[in-house]
C-alpha cells in the first residue's frame, strides 16, 4: 500500500445492504490520485449511460485524496461524485471542514454507493469498521438536530458527519451535503442524490494515524507557510474579511450581479459588505481541518423579530449576492436568516437566490401571479417574500414551491411564454456571482465546466492581469510569464485558462484548497509539491500532476459526450453577450460572440479535442493512459 493512501475504497450496495473493500493495485493510485478522478473512474466504468440520476444506478462516491489528512495547512477538502439531477451531466461538489481527513483516518480512501435502501439509513464506520444504520428517526430532521443525535446514540461527539436536511430528502434538485452543518459540497444537486437513496447520513470517526512517508518534512513545511499567512496581504484579507471583501471592489466597479442579473449596479451595496458583516452579524471566524487561515463567517442575530442560529455558520459572498443584491435585497440579517435556512435544509445558495430572482422578474413581467404564489408577493426587494420562498421550495410545497425546487430552467420550460428569457445557466446549473464580462477566463471556464457554471473552476483573471500579480510572480514554473488583463480574450487568455483549469482540476483531486496556495494565496508551488512528495514517497513531478489533472478533465468530457452534450452545451447565457445596464459601466463590457465562439475553439484544439465537436481525441486518450475510454468514442 502506498504511503498517504489506506488502501482500502468501500463499496456500499445500499439495495441489498451489503459491502465490500477493494485494495486497488499502487498503479491505481499513481493514475487517479483521488477525488473527482477516482470519482470518475467508478462513474464511467460502473454506470449506464442516460442513467436517471436520482434511480438506483446512479452511483454517489465520497472521495478524499492522498495528501488529505496531513498536517499540511488548507488541504482539508474532498469531492462528492454522482450524475447531477440538476445537469444530467457529471456532478461533482468538494467541500472543506473536517469529514474528508477524518474518512481516511477511519481507514477508507473513497466510498463508492450504489442501490437505494427503501426506509431511511445512515452510513456508520469507525476504524475500518462499517454499519448501515436505521435513519428512521432522523428522516425530516434539520442537520443540526440529527447531528446530535447521532452523537448522541453514538456516545462519541468527535464523530464527523456529512448528512442531508430536508431538501435532500425531498428531491430538490439542487439540494447539497453538508459536514459540521457549514462546509457544503455545494453545487449539482448531489443532496438530491443522496435522498433518492434514503441515504440521510455518512458518520465517520478514526483513531489510526496515517502513514505519511515523511511526517517531518511536512511539519516544516506547515511552519513556514503559517508564519507567512499573517503578514501576507491575501491570507490576511481573507481572514479579516472573508471572501465578502470583494463585494466593495465590485458594487463600487459597478459590476456587481443585481436583480437577476439586469444591472451590476446595486446603491444599497454598502450595506452587504465584508465591512459591515463584520459591525454587525460577525460572531466570530472559523475553520477548516489543519489550515490557520481560518475564512469563515459565523453570524448571529439575536433580534425580536428575527433570529439567526450560529451553528450554520455564516453567508460566503456567493450566498450574499444570490440571496441579496440577485433578489434586490440589502438587509443582512435576512440575507443571514435565508443562509441558516438553506444550510439547516441542506440547499445550494447560489441555485436558491438565483432561481428565485428568476421568479421574482416572471412576477414582475406577470408570467407569475399572485395565484402562483399562494398570495405572495414576490417582488425584487421582498426579504420577507425571499424567506418563505426559502421554506417553499425546501419542503418542496405544492404549487410554486414544487416547481422551483427543479432549478430555474426546467422552472422555465414550465411556465414557458418566455420565461427562459430570465434564466442566466449553463448546461441547466445556475450561474455563480462573477460577471464574466469583466473576467473573461471565468466565462471560458462556466462554459467549459464539465458540471455546469462554476465560479471554482480556475482562479479568477484579477491573478494575472499584471507583472506584481502573484500569478505571474510565482507561477513561472508552469511557463506562466506575462500578463493578460482580465477583460482580454486573446490566444493568450484561451492558453493560460487551459492551463489554469488543469491546475485547479488537480486542486480539486487532492483536495487542496483554493485559498491555501498560488496564485489565490501563500503556499507556493514548490511547498505543494515537496507535501506531495513527503506524503506518499513518490518522486513526482509538475509534468506528471498536471497529466493527473488533464485526465480528470478528459474522463469528465468524455462522460458528458456519453450522456448526449455536444459542443451547444459548451456556451454562455445570453446576458453576457450585451453591454451593462447603469451604474459606473453603463453601455459597456459586452463580450464579442464571435471573438467567445473563436476562443472556446481555440481551447479545445489546444485540448487536442476534435475543433468541431470538442470530442477528446483517441490520441490524447491514449497519452494519459485512457485508452479503455475509446470504445466510448463510438
Ligand atoms: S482557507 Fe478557508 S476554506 Fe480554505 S481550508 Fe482554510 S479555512 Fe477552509
Amino acid at each position: 500500500m502506498p504511503y498517504g493512501y489506506t488502501g482500502n475504497i468501500l463499496h456500499v450496495n445500499l439495495t441489498n445492504k451489503k459491502y465490500w473493500i477493494e485494495n486497488p493495485p499502487e498503479s491505481f493510485y499513481r493514475t487517479y490520485w483521488g477525488g473527482r478522478a477516482i470519482g470518475l473512474y467508478y462513474m464511467l466504468k460502473q454506470m449506464r449511460s442516460k442513467t436517471d440520476p436520482l434511480s438506483p444506478g446512479n452511483l454517489l462516491i465520497f472521495a478524499p485524496s492522498v495528501i488529505t489528512g496531513t498536517p499540511a495547512p488548507a488541504i482539508p477538502r474532498y469531492t462528492v461524485c454522482a450524475k447531477s439531477p440538476l445537469t444530467e451531466a457529471q456532478g461533482e461538489a468538494e467541500a472543506g471542514g473536517w469529514w474528508g481527513p477524518e474518512l481516511k483516518k477511519a481507514g477508507f480512501d473513497a466510498i463508492v454507493i450504489k442501490g437505494s435502501s427503501t426506509t431511511p439509513v445512515y452510513l456508520w464506520i469507525k476504524d475500518g469498521r462499517v454499519e448501515i444504520k436505521d435513519a428512521t428517526h432522523l428522516w425530516g430532521k434539520d442537520t443540526g438536530t440529527a447531528q446530535e443525535i447521532i452523537r448522541k446514540e453514538l456516545a462519541d461527539d468527535k464523530i464527523r458527519i456529512a448528512q442531508i436536511g430536508r431538501a435532500g430528502e425531498n428531491l430538490v434538485r439542487f439540494a447539497n451535503i453538508v459536514n459540521e452543518l457549514k462546509h457544503f459540497n455545494g453545487r449539482n444537486g448531489l443532496g438530491a442524490v443522496m435522498g433518492s437513496k434514503k441515504l440521510k447520513a455518512v458518520a465517520v470517526r478514526g483513531t489510526k494515524p496515517l502513514k505519511i512517508y515523511n511526517q517531518e518534512k511536512i511539519k516544516e513545511i506547515t511552519k513556514q507557510i503559517s508564519q507567512r499567512i499573517m503578514d501576507n496581504p491575501l491570507s490576511r484579507d481573507l481572514q479579516e474579511l472573508g471572501t465578502p471583501a470583494v463585494i466593495r471592489p465590485f458594487y463600487e466597479a459597478g459590476c456587481l450581479p443585481s436583480y437577476n442579473w439586469t444591472t451590476g449596479y446595486f446603491e444599497e451595496g454598502e450595506n452587504l459588505t465584508a465591512e459591515t458583516l463584520n459591525k454587525t452579524i460577525l460572531k466570530k471566524t472559523v475553520g477548516c481541518y489543519a489550515c490557520p487561515i481560518r475564512c469563515k463567517r459565523v453570524a448571529e442575530v439575536n433580534e425580536s423579530d428575527i433570529k439567526v442560529d450560529p451553528r450554520y455558520g455564516g453567508p460566503e459572498y456567493e450566498t450574499i449576492t444570490s440571496l441579496g443584491s440577485i433578489c434586490g435585497i440589502s438587509d443582512l440579517k435576512y440575507i443571514a436568516k435565508a443562509n441558516e435556512l438553506c444550510n439547516k435544509y441542506t440547499m445550494d445558495t447560489i441555485s436558491t437566490g438565483m432561481t428565485i430572482a428568476f421568479a421574482m422578474q416572471c412576477y414582475q413581467v406577470g408570467l407569475l401571479t399572485k395565484q402562483d404564489t399562494g398570495g405572495i408577493e414576490i417582488t425584487f426587494g421582498n426579504k420577507e417574500a425571499m424567506l418563505k420562498m426559502v421554506e417553499k421550495i425546501a419542503h418542496r410545497e405544492f404549487g410554486l414551491g414544487a416547481l422551483l425546487a427543479h432549478g430555474s430552467y426546467i422552472a422555465a420550460q414550465r411556465i414557458g411564454k418566455g420565461a427562459t428569457n430570465f434564466i442566466h445557466q449553463v448546461k441547466g446549473q445556475e450561474i455563480p456571482m462573477h460577471d464574466p464580462r469583466v473576467k473573461t477566463g471565468v466565462g471560458l471556464q462556466y462554459a467549459l465546466a464539465d458540471y455546469g457554471a462554476d465560479h471554482m473552476k480556475a482562479p479568477h483573471d484579477p491573478f494575472f492581469k499584471d507583472q506584481d500579480s502573484v500569478g505571474i510572480k510565482e507561477m513561472k514554473g508552469l511557463g506562466i510569464l506575462e500578463p493578460v488583463s482580465p477583460t482580454d480574450l486573446s490566444k493568450k487568455k484561451v492558453a493560460l485558462f487551459k492551463l489554469m483549469d488543469i491546475y485547479w482540476s488537480l486542486f480539486d483531486l487532492l483536495g487542496v484548497c483554493d485559498f491555501g496556495y498560488v496564485p489565490r494565496s501563500v503556499g507556493t508551488m514548490d511547498e505543494l509539491l515537496e507535501i506531495i512528495r513527503s506524503a506518499t514517497g513518490w518522486r513526482t513531478s509538475w509534468l506528471e500532476l498536471m497529466k493527473v489533472g488533464e485526465r480528470s478533465i478528459n474522463m469528465a468530457r468524455i462522460f458528458n459526450y456519453r450522456e448526449g452534450f455536444t459542443p451547444k452545451d459548451d456556451t454562455l447565457p445570453e446576458v453576457f453577450f450585451n453591454n451593462f445596464q447603469g451604474g459606473p459601466l453603463d453601455g459597456q463590457g459586452a463580450i464579442n460572440k464571435k471573438d467567445f465562439k473563436k476562443a472556446l475553439k481555440l481551447r479545445y484544439e489546444l485540448m487536442s479535442w476534435d475543433a468541431d465537436t470538442g470530442i477528446p481525441t483517441p490520441a490524447k486518450l491514449i497519452e494519459l493512459g485512457l485508452d479503455w475510454l475509446i470504445k466510448e468514442l463510438k
